[in-house]
């Protein structure tokens, strides 16, 4: 009788042993942890559990996100600065889908393009932080690091790094990518759903516009359907999860080796960036993540140079593979007409076309005389703007945004139509980590960045 059998693939032993060479390179933005056998325990439950993406989903990403880097997609990438255990209901992770699925209907309508729909989701919790410890009222403790490594509460017992987290962070990640999976395989992603993706939504301008694109669209679709065309392809959408590879006793669990290959990848998530404050050379994070086969992000500030960005591609992509390096730009809105340029000229001479996203946020940050950290509105656009620009004058591709979002009404950035001040900061300010756009700016950013996209 015939044999199913698994395809004959043998790993390099040298592949296994370099997954753990970061362990001898100097690491930043680690927990302290106090108790290892906990966490060895915690790292080998984690190693047994099944993956939480597929290698060929991974693999499915990186050729859609070489198509954004040639400039026939652009990528949306959107979610939470810091996830939370209690913010993983339901109603919370529909809402986030649903805003990212209305912003890329904008997108797409607006400019014509496939877009690839990314969630900061299903991972995103562990936070790079300015300082190890946090002081209030002349106590010290240390600071919150995300949900997956100590509490926000602030008492020594919640502050503490506890190990356990990590095996929560892996089963509030698998429940948020099965209610996505859900959500965008299930019909409940259909383009036929345009409207109802709209509901319970406070009417406002940007709430308007929407409404109006949503019955041109339902009008293009009756059209195509009275004319025989089959819609079955509507019903699902592709959907990827991504969070910041930081935390390495989470990640390297999670890395897997890919029985089709024999090759590893981080199954934690599709897409993995690394941070602003780890991106150094010869850190233990670019060294890991140079190993795995997934499409990786770098964040690049604005005091990034033309050097710098050529050693990471020389680290992170060796080979030149299409789709598989993502800058993502935050250089502040005063600054990236003057930081960019000059990456882009750069880029121009050596044989690498990246992924360029532009991630507005984080260099807008400012905190109020009130003590809120916010950014505004008008910023966080003409950070767009001056991203948009540069690329035109440079002649390579403007590949997608990056954006901090929820789906609920939140008071968290200044400004929109809304005209969020900021005394109504206060009335409905959620964020543990940084300030998000709410539904309504995000929809109207949307709207933004498409007229950007069409002008291109
Ligand atoms: C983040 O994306 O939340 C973050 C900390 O960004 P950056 O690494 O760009 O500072
Ligand atoms: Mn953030």
């Amino acid at each position: 009788m015939a044999q199913l059998s698994e395809p004959f693939v043998v790993t390099d032993p040298d592949v296994i042993d370099g997954l753990d060479h970061w362990r001898t390179l100097p690491i930043k933005q680690q927990p302290t942890w106090h108790d290892g056998a906990a966490v060895e325990a915690a790292s080998a439950e984690l190693s047994i559990l099944p993956p939480l993406v597929f290698a060929g989903e991974v693999d499915t990403l990186r050729t859609r996100l070489a198509s954004a880097a040639r400039g026939e997609a652009f990528l949306l990438q959107g979610g939470d600065c810091a996830e939370t255990f209690a913010g993983a209901t339901a109603d919370q992770i529909r809402d986030r889908v649903k805003t990212i699925l209305q912003m890329a209907v904008v997108l797409t309508y607006g400019a014509s393009v496939p877009v690839i729909k990314m969630g900061r989701m299903a991972g995103q919790f562990a936070k790079p932080r300015s300082s190890d410890t946090e002081t209030r009222d002349g106590v010290t403790l240390p600071a919150y690091r995300g949900d997956i490594v100590n509490g926000y509460d602030f008492t020594p017992e919640s502050r503490r790094a506890d190990a356990s987290r990590l095996v929560k962070g892996y089963h509030t990640s698998a429940s948020t990518i099965n209610l996505i999976r859900a959500f965008t395989q299930g019909g409940f992603a259909d383009l036929r759903q345009v409207h109802s993706w709209n509901k319970g939504f406070a009417s406002n301008p940007a709430n308007a516009q929407y409404e109006h694109l949503a019955r041109e669209i339902d009008k293009a679709i009756r059209f195509m359907e009275a004319a025989g065309a089959d819609f079955d392809e509507l019903k699902r959408v592709e959907f990827y999860t991504s969070h910041e590879g930081l935390l390495m006793d989470y990640e390297r669990p999670l890395t897997r080796i890919d029985s089709r290959t024999g090759t590893p990848y981080v199954l934690s998530s599709h897409f993995v960036w690394i941070g602003e404050r780890t991106r150094d050379l010869d850190g233990a994070h670019v060294d890991f993540l140079s190993r795995v086969r997934n499409p990786i992000g770098v964040k690049l500030g604005p005091t990034t140079t033309a050097d710098d960005m050529l050693r990471l591609i020389d680290k992170l992509d060796p080979e030149r593979e299409p789709g598989r390096l993502t800058f993502i730009t935050r250089m502040g809105a005063g600054t990236i007409r003057d930081a960019l340029p000059p990456l882009l000229d750069a880029i121009k001479k050596a044989d690498a076309t990246p992924l360029w996203v532009s991630d507005p946020m984080h260099g807008n940050g400012l905190t109020t005389p009130t003590g809120y950290k916010t950014r505004r509105f008008e910023e966080i656009m003409d950070e767009v703007k001056g991203f948009f620009e540069a690329h035109r004058a440079a002649g390579t591709h403007p590949g997608g945004i990056h954006i901090e979002l929820t789906g609920d009404d939140v008071t968290e950035c200044l400004g929109g139509s809304e005209h969020i001040d900021e005394a109504t900061l206060a009335t409905r300010y959620e964020s543990l980590c940084d300030p998000r756009l709410n539904h309504m700016q995000s929809l109207e950013l949307a709207f933004l960045v498409a007229e950007e996209l069409a002008a291109d």
